[in-house]
């Protein structure tokens, strides 16, 4: 089967790497050109555990040299999916399996408007990575997480067995699971929370969990967004959700989030997919989501601001 993954980013790469270490045969399609070429002469280099690995990678911004994919893999940013979407038209089939694990509540519905429903799986990885330049990622944390997913609106057949089984078999733990829509709002909690907070006030994950002032603001925050899941039939408790979250906070205490370096940098933020999704559905289903609400034009305002630098 052929793969192809469209924004061959940090975490687009952290996958092409695992991928070709099993034997498959995968494409890396991105639209930064400099990063391709890096990729074509020297490979992909993996910065992991203080070691340079060479991956020999495929790579191109050319979605006409590669021809129909049995699989497509998004890891392109939020605000980037539906050109991405629109860009690897070449690449689908009747057959074509369309794979997001991008964060977020929304980045499927976007690949909707492009490709059939029936085609589209979505899910999350709580594995991380860094983008340090050209052709060069940063893997760390490499096989640290977990990876699910789900066919949209029905059963996974064999491409999400092929996946699942091609990930477990590199250093990446897979599951297929029904209940992907719980697993997503929950790491949307963390998003959400760690995120905006460490964008904010530009700091760790773990500088976020010592002062009552942002425990209060993590409290709102989950309140919120409880209270939106529920009404949509996805069962994620407050009492959980703050659970999960300090749990998270004790494992990745060092861990500065993508916002926070996206904002240092002047870039846009996924926001919009993050407390932006809780404000949308909760004014679709009349929940007030103040607190999401204020943190969303907190961040927009920081990244006019970054942006005009
Ligand atoms: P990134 O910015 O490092 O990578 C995105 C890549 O997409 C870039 O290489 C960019 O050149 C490319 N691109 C942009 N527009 C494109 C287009 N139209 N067509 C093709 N390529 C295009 O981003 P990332 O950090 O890898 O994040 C990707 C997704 O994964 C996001 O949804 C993010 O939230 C999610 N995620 C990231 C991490 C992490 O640790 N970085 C962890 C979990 C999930």
């Amino acid at each position: 089967m052929k793969i192809a993954i469209i924004g061959a980013g940090a975490m687009g790469s952290l996958f092409a790497w695992q991928l070709v270490k099993t034997g498959a045969e995968v494409v890396a399609l991105d639209q930064w050109a400099e990063h391709v070429q890096a990729m074509q002469r020297d490979g992909l280099i993996v910065e992991c555990a203080g070691h340079d690995l060479h991956v020999p990678l495929t790579a191109t911004n050319s979605p006409k040299e590669i021809g129909t994919c049995d699989i497509i893999l998004f890891f392109v940013k939020y605000g980037q999916t539906t050109d991405a979407a629109q860009w690897i038209a070449p690449l689908v089939g009747p057959e074509t399996l369309l794979v997001t694990l991008q964060n977020g509540v929304g980045n499927a519905d976007r690949i909707a408007e492009v490709h059939p429903d029936n085609a589209i799986a979505y899910g999350l990885t709580t594995l991380t990575s860094e983008m340090l330049g050209p052709g060069r990622i940063e893997a760390s944390f490499a096989g640290k997480g977990e990876t699910y997913f789900w066919r949209r609106g029905g059963q996974p057949d064999s491409r999400e067995e092929y996946l699942k089984d091609l990930l477990n078999a590199g250093d990446y733990a897979a599951e297929l699971d029904p209940d992907i829509d719980l697993r997503i709002w929950k790491k949307l909690v963390i998003n959400c929370c760690f995120n905006t907070i460490c964008g904010l006030l530009d700091c760790t994950v773990g500088e976020t969990m010592h002062d009552p002032e942002t425990a209060r603001i993590f409290d709102a925050l989950i309140a919120e967004l409880s209270a939106v899941a529920a009404a949509k039939g996805i069962g994620i408790t407050p009492a959980a959700a703050r659970s999960y979250l300090e749990e998270v906070g004790r494992d990745a205490a060092s861990h500065v989030p993508s916002m926070a370096i996206d904002l240092r940098a002047g870039r846009q933020t996924e926001i919009e997919c993050l407390n932006g999704a809780i404000l949308r559905e909760g004014a679709r289903l009349a929940i007030p989501t103040p607190t999401h609400a204020l943190i969303y034009n907190l961040i927009r305002a920081r990244e006019q601001i970054s942006s005009r630098r």
